[in-house]
């Protein structure tokens, strides 16, 4: 698929976490020679620990950890990032704003070291609320981002740097990809301690109540929410092939398959076989009404869209969170 030689060297930020390190075992797999890897978190806490991968445990708000990243790399993938589900960047805003110190001085230094490409993972957060209010949504094209006003802390954020990526490039040449991801799920996500978003805390709830033999969940919202979710091999499809393609402005990356967290609910059910009795906790954050992907620009882009139906998606991670919590410890990280 890639049309990278094996031997361009890619560095990838937050490969200690879901999509990084994802990232890394597909680019290992597939045979590339000159890979490293940059989180915050020590090395036997990252989710997936790739053998052969330069791993290094860095702080990435400091500028010279990022030089120290970034030193030899052409190819730029940065995921690192403070971040979590709704449960996490409704009440971490000035954490999550300081995210803002990574990717100023990861550009810096993707600029200082001559990096070829530098790919910047934004959200469908940085997207307009007042466009978000309904459950039966309009699907958000890239131009809904302006007149801005995203999801507090998190989404201006991400707005900020992706506009910074903008002007890095204008101003100094560097070559900057952003992508807009919608919901990732999969394996080797997190799902449990506050940051996990809701496809594995649904998996965790149906997995737990089954194992202890309980009939009930609590669900966030009244359920009437509507959302889209991607499943994590397009999320890799798509993020590596704007990487390598031409296309530089903002794009959304996303499923446009729309359900609500019920329907989600009943997706999780019907893999579990039980049939739980729901309660709705109204008080718990919720984010936006209604967001779906509209797809049409990379469709143009790529002649591709994320295509993985959820159902398939949801029995892969399923499994996986079943696994994470039946099998013997450690529950969490590997090497291969
Ligand atoms: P993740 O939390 O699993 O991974 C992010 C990693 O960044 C973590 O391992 C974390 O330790 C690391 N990190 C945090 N602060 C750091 C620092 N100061 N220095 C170095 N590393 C640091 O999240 P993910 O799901 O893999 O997300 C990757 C990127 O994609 C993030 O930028 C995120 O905002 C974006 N994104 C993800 C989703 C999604 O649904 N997963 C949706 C939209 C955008």
């Amino acid at each position: 698929m890639s049309s990278l030689p094996k031997d361009a060297p890619i560095l990838v930020t937050g490969a200690g976490g879901f999509i990084g390190g994802h990232l890394l075992a597909q680019l290992k797999a597939e045979g590339y020679t000159r890979l490293r890897g940059a989180d915050i978190k020590p090395l036997d806490h990252w989710f997936q620990r790739i053998e052969g991968v330069d791993s290094r445990s860095l702080d990435l708000r400091e500028k010279q950890a990022c030089r120290e990243a970034a030193e030899g790399m052409a190819y730029i993938y940065n995921f690192a990032c403070d971040m979590g589900g709704m449960g996490f960047i409704e009440v971490h805003k000035a954490e999550c704003m300081l995210s803002v110190l990574i990717n100023t001085h990861m550009l810096m230094a993707a600029r200082e070291f001559g990096a070829r490409r530098f790919l910047y993972s934004s959200s469908a957060c940085v997207y307009a609320a007042d466009k978000q209010t309904d459950t039966h949504v309009t699907a958000l094209v890239e131009s809904d981002a302006y007149p801005a006003m995203p999801e507090d802390g998190y989404g201006w954020e991400k707005l900020f740097s992706e506009r910074m990526c903008r002007h890095f490039s204008e101003d100094f040449g560097l070559e900057t990809r952003v992508v807009r991801f919608h919901n990732v799920y999969g394996p080797w996500g997190t799902y449990d301690g506050g940051r996990e978003k809701a496809p594995a805390a649904i998996c965790r709830k149906v997995i737990s109540a089954k194992l202890a033999g309980k009939n009930d969940i609590e669900i966030w919202g009244d359920g009437l929410q509507t959302r889209s979710f991607m499943y994590i091999d397009d999320c890799l499809h798509g993020v590596r092939s704007i990487m390598e393609g031409d296309f530089s402005q903002p794009i959304n990356v996303g499923s446009s398959e729309l359900v609500t967290v019920n329907q989600l609910v009943d997706i999780v059910e019907k893999i579990a076989g039980v049939t739980l009795r729901r309660s709705y906790n109204l008080d718990a954050p919720k984010g936006v009404r209604g967001r779906n992907s509209d797809n049409s620009l990379i469709r143009k882009v790529l002649g591709w869209e994320p295509s993985t139906r959820l159902e398939d998606g949801m029995a892969q991670t399923y499994r996986w969170i079943h696994d994470m919590l039946t099998g013997p410890e450690p529950k969490n990280r590997f090497t291969i």
